[in-house]
């Protein structure tokens, strides 16, 4: 039998809701658990792919080609069970399946409502996940308590216990323990009302895992336990990391999180393996090196907007010890300053990826100094994209050359829109999606990298390189070291000459992890090691 633990959020939102129910699997797993992990979204949007990254940062895109919410980064991150479509639904997926439903007459002239319908409608995605392969089902429901459009998913999971038995299911609350200065004390109020909300709803939390900034004393810890009716051992504190998200699984073990979880639900396993995260987080306290790498984008001032690329860039740090001091430039504030000014000083250049015309002369620059500097370069589909326009423009003097995407009247367009694109016009989930393969040419830094000649990777894009240019590309020194199988379709580009220059139109970040950092990031950081030493070693001479 599945069981399932709900996880809710209360006081604010951005309290990590993502990240911690992704060590709370974590855990689950290193325990020797079969997990799956699910997110709960109350918005209308039919999926996040069509959203700002303003409004929701990155979306991640899955194998299946699912645009999903950036919670599911730290999913994959951090466990290894299987995620798809199903790992992720919204508000808006959720009504319109009860209106296709509507229209085909399945509900006999009934009132549709939001109660029963909605609700029953949430409760099937939750209950399709569980299946004899699963020993637990970790939902996480976006929002925060007292929410408007929450309150159909609390509906739901308030009912789902009623359906499969309360002994099969867990409530964790994540909440904010503020500290007042002013005070110089604690606040226990705020959790008190989220909890004090829920419970008016129907739900009674297992457990609280406390947000705060300094550590929750017993005294306020049996207030809290008091107040919100629950044991004194269920109060879970979970303080700031100031050093690495990496702590925070390691943390909710000793707080005895997971010993608690195993007890409810009556799981049968084995104690935590958590050797693999200590090791990871030995490495990150005792760096052997010490690099920066400048990744140029067009929101670089918004941290979740490359959350999975900066992730990636950490992992492969780990790897080789190295501490990375990541820089984020704005591609538009090169076009005011120049390059020199402010790449200068970094040891190697991510351009990720991204749409619209808004700094992309910023990043074609970044890519020039890079590729003139022998600094090693890593490009992401719009990188790459960028990567091919500036190699047109400043290496095969294809004055003006350009994207479609940007300029559709261009002479030289050599990024244009991919055949399977020409008649779409709706914008929501009709890209080039999820995982393809490609075929890796023999003696290229991807080739080396990878040590494969084959892998698959996942995509988002509607753009591609143009290739009635291959020939003239290749005649000045680009090299087409990866394409789709059938030869067709550009996947990974490199400069012959450079020591590390290498581009790809899909979206490594997607498939790395702390213990299994991705091959390609490992290159490129290992190129940037490399030459940061160089540079030392010429400073000395
Ligand atoms: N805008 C480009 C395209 O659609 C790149 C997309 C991306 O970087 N994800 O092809």
């Amino acid at each position: 039998m599945t069981k399932h633990i709900f996880v809710t959020g209360g006081v604010v939102s951005s309290l990590g809701k993502g990240l911690t129910s992704a060590s709370v699997g974590m855990v689950l797993e290193q325990r020797g658990l079969r997990i799956k992990m699910q997110k709960l979204d109350p918005y209308i949007n039919v999926d996040p792919g069509t959203m700002s990254p303003y409004q929701h940062g990155e979306v991640y895109v899955l194998d299946d080609g699912s645009e999903t919410d950036l919670d599911l980064g730290h999913y994959e991150r951090f466990t290894n069970g299987p995620l798809t479509r199903d790992s992720n639904y919204t508000t808006g997926q959720i009504y319109q399946s009860v209106i296709e439903k509507e229209r085909r007459g399945e509900f006999l002239g009934k009132t549709v409502q939001v109660i029963p319908h909605i609700t029953d409608e949430i409760k099937s995605v939750i209950a399709k996940l569980a299946d004899d392969d699963t020993d637990l089902v970790i939902t996480e429901i976006g929002g925060t308590v007292g929410d408007i459009e929450s309150l159909p998913f609390l509906e739901a999971i308030r009912q789902f216990a009623l359906d499969v038995g309360k002994e099969n299911c867990l409530y964790i609350h994540l909440t904010l323990v503020p500290y007042l200065k002013a005070a110089g004390e604690l606040k226990t109020k705020p959790t008190q009302h989220s909890v004090g909300q829920l419970r008016e709803i129907g739900i009674q939390p297992d457990i609280l895992i406390c947000r705060t900034e300094r550590s929750i004393s017993e005294d306020d810890r049996r207030k809290i336990a008091l107040f919100c009716n629950v044991p004194l051992e269920a109060v879970i504190e979970e303080k700031d990391k100031d050093f690495s998200i990496y702590e925070v699984p390691l943390s909710l073990v000793n707080n005895g999180l997971d010993e608690l979880i195993v007890r409810r639900l009556g799981l049968k396993c084995g104690s935590p393996d958590l050797s693999q995260w200590k090791d990871l987080l030995h490495r990150l306290r005792n760096p052997r090196h010490e690099i920066s790498i400048a990744v140029v984008g067009k929101y670089a001032e918004h941290r979740d907007a490359y959350k999975s690329i900066y992730e990636s860039i950490d992992h492969a740090g780990m790897a080789f010890d190295a501490q990375i001091r990541v820089g984020r430039i704005q591609s538009e504030q090169i076009e005011h300053e120049g390059a020199e000014r402010l790449l200068a000083g970094y040891d190697g250049i991510l351009v990720p990826g991204g749409f619209g015309e808004r700094g992309i002369e910023g990043k074609v620059e970044a890519i020039r100094f890079a590729r003139e500097r022998n600094l090693p370069f890593f490009g992401i589909c719009l990188g790459m994209q960028c990567a091919v326009i500036e190699f047109a423009r400043n290496v095969v003097s294809l004055e003006n050359a350009h994207s479609t995407e940007f300029n559709k009247d261009t002479h030289h367009p050599v990024i244009c829109l991919l055949d399977e694109q020409r008649n779409i016009t709706d914008m929501g989930g009709t890209m080039r999606l999820g995982a393809q393969d490609t075929k890796i040419a023999e003696s290229s830094k991807a080739n080396e990298a990878y040590e494969a000649d084959f892998v698959q990777e996942r995509h988002r894009h509607r753009y591609e390189f143009n290739n009635s240019y291959r020939q003239q590309f290749e005649a000045h020194g680009m090299t087409f070291s990866g394409t789709s199988p059938d030869g067709k379709l550009v996947e990974i580009v490199e400069v012959d000459s450079h020591p590390w220059f290498v581009a790809v139109q899909f979206h490594p970040e997607f498939k790395s992890q702390p213990t299994a950092a991705h091959p390609l990031f490992k290159g490129f950081v290992e190129a940037c090691i490399a030459r940061h030493s160089n540079r030392a070693e010429q400073t000395v001479v």
